[in-house]
């Protein structure tokens, strides 16, 4: 009766399967690196390219997607590509994989704060945890203490959010601040780049902390774009990052 619950945790399910699953760091910082990724459901933006949907992009949402008009694509119904899960049971899918890098992702993973730290302290210290954030909200101090790396991807105008909804000057100043940060934009084309050199300037990110990857969900796409971006990258000093995962898998989700 008196047993302390815990934070049960909205986890991505598209095919009724719980999104945690054992690949490699495709991007940004880590690149290479083996890791579990968690992913979560929920996120308050609603980018309009999203590939994550599935964990925001539910019936009677009124946010336009790309694929709206793509015959036969529906929005989702919440209970299809939601799990909810205690914290043991998902500490317990990521025990079963022999690796120690998490990576929280999404959706936005720190809607759930409280329910990833609850899982942070479950697995222990033995772990080393990465979030993938859109960087619009500051982490609790407690949270932030069991995080090892923030991988911060505000979003721009192609996304489709109102600036008020994307650039929370708060959060952005934190994570330019936090020693355990990196920034990871993506470029499809040189008007973001000059958003991208704005908001380095408007909030002092530091360019060491930048890392550029191109847009592109075919080896083709990303290929036409990685020469530009690297002399970008060269001139101002930022990180560039490929995606493997498109090279390796292609345009294929849970892997
Ligand atoms: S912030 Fe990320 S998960 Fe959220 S809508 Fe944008 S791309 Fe999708």
């Amino acid at each position: 009766m008196h047993q302390h619950r815990k934070t049960s945790l909205k986890i991505a399910s598209p095919d009724a399967h719980p999104e945690v699953f054992y690949s490699i760091q495709g991007e940004g910082k880590n690149l290479g690196q083996p890791s579990i990724f968690v992913r979560t459901s929920l996120c308050n933006l609603h980018c309009i390219w999203c590939d994550t949907d599935y964990t925001w992009n539910w019936k009677g949402a009124r946010f336009a997607h790309v694929r709206d008009a793509e015959p036969g694509y529906e929005k989702y119904d919440i209970k299809e590509v939601v799990a909810e899960l205690s914290v043991e049971e998902v500490a317990a899918l990521v025990r079963q994989y022999p690796c120690r890098n998490v990576v929280l992702t999404g959706g936005e993973p720190m809607m759930q704060q409280e329910g990833l730290l609850q899982l942070m302290n479950e697995l222990g210290e033995e772990y080393w945890f990465e979030i993938e954030t859109n960087g619009t909200i500051v982490p609790d101090p407690e949270f932030d203490a069991r995080i090892n790396q923030y991988n911060a991807s505000p979003k721009l105008a192609n996304s489709n959010n109102p600036k008020k909804l994307r650039e929370k000057p708060r959060a952005y100043r934190f994570f330019a601040r936090s020693p355990k940060a990196v920034f990871k934009f993506v470029i499809a084309e040189p008007q973001d780049l000059e958003e991208v050199l704005a908001l380095a300037e408007r909030y002092a990110i530091p360019p060491e902390k930048i890392y550029l990857m191109p847009e592109g969900t075919s080896g083709a796409s990303l290929e036409e774009k990685q020469k530009w971006l690297v002399e970008v990258c060269k001139k101002h000093g930022f990180h560039f990052t490929s995606r493997l995962h498109i090279l390796i898998y292609g345009n294929k989700r849970g892997v």
